[in-house]
């Protein structure tokens, strides 16, 4: 087992929520995200604001960190979100594969 298998709590910069991701993937997580480390969907969401606004990562991330605040204060809208990561997670190993 390299340093790179060691699992860590990493905990989500935006919505708080927090995933156990080997070293690896939390600096190159970090790396792409200005020093923050985002969940999966945060990371979806973040690329979709970027897309949409056409701004830079930073930008986005603070975007959807708003968003975030906005949403966790509507009950439907953190439902939903439980929901998607639900689905996220059940879809991730796959997705891991075709990652760098
Ligand atoms: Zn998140």
């Amino acid at each position: 087992m390299g340093s790179n298998e060691v699992l860590k709590r990493a905990e989500c910069g935006c919505c708080g929520m927090w995933e156990e991701c080997t070293l690896g993937y939390i600096r190159w997580v970090k790396q792409r995200f200005a020093g923050t480390w985002v969940c999966g969907l945060c990371e979806e969401a973040i690329k979709d604001e970027q897309a949409r606004l056409g701004v830079g990562v930073e930008a986005a991330l603070r975007v959807h960190a708003t968003f975030v605040e906005t949403a966790n204060a509507d009950p439907a809208i953190a439902i939903a979100r439980s929901i998607l990561l639900l689905l996220k997670k059940k879809s991730r190993r796959s997705n891991l594969v075709r990652r760098p």
